[in-house]
């Protein structure tokens, strides 16, 4: 599909997305910048709903990055077990306020590769913090998106990273926030994994999958 053509599927999507979902947002609890980044990394293969309760038991005992650094990890790791890989969790959750604590001066850094230096954060959960915490364009390419925007015509990759850079070539930067959240309602409600309503999906009349 020539460069063109393919702005233009962009254009048309992004429409249709904005006119089916238009509250779509982030479904992460969002308070402090420190915490989220803990959210987001517990987010990984876990269902948002399970990261917020979690989350509120975690920082109802350990509100501060300093209350979860003298913890330790064996107490952390305890109660974000339900979340899933927690040997692994807990050790980035550690990192995490051991940075913030006596690495950051006390600011989460607004820097991707900054960001992705810590076990645990790669580069989709580095867009989600820099998008969500400090509103700079950043597109979070989960399973839903990568799934969407492959059917959609917008990449032929599976790759998340060079479906971002695809998705990011064509989409405006404006709205690559709010394309990410909106591509996550349209990957659970209409495009789903197995057998995707195409018959009553509100991006059928522009998604390359049903037009051929
Ligand atoms: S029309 Fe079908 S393939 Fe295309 S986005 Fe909708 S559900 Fe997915």
């Amino acid at each position: 599909m020539p460069a063109v053509s393919k702005k233009q599927l962009a254009y048309d999507i992004l429409k249709a997305l904005y006119e089916a979902f238009p509250d779509s947002s982030c479904t992460l609890d969002n308070d402090t910048p420190e915490r989220m980044v803990i959210r987001g990394i517990l987010s990984a293969q876990c269902t948002d709903v399970r990261v917020n309760l979690t989350c509120n038991e975690l920082f109802g005992k350990y509100p501060e990055m300093d209350d979860i650094l003298k913890a330790g990890q064996d107490k952390i790791s305890d109660i974000i077990k339900p979340c899933g890989l927690h040997k692994m969790k807990s050790k980035s959750v550690m990192a995490v306020a051991d940075n913030f604590c006596n690495n950051w001066g006390r600011k989460v850094p607004e820097d991707i590769e900054e960001l992705m230096k810590l076990p645990g954060i790669g580069k989709k959960i580095a867009n989600l913090i820099v998008g969500e915490v400090y509103g700079r364009p950043a597109l979070v390419v989960d399973t839903h998106c990568k799934r969407v925007m492959k059917r959609m015509g917008i990449t032929v990759s599976d790759d998340p990273l060079k479906v971002e850079e695809d998705c990011c070539k064509v989409f405006p930067e404006e709205s690559w926030i709010k394309l990410g959240h909106m591509a996550v309602d349209l990957g659970r409600n209409y495009c789903t994994a197995r057998n995707p309503k195409c018959d009553i999906c509100p991006l059928n009349k522009v998604c390359r999958r049903c037009l051929g």
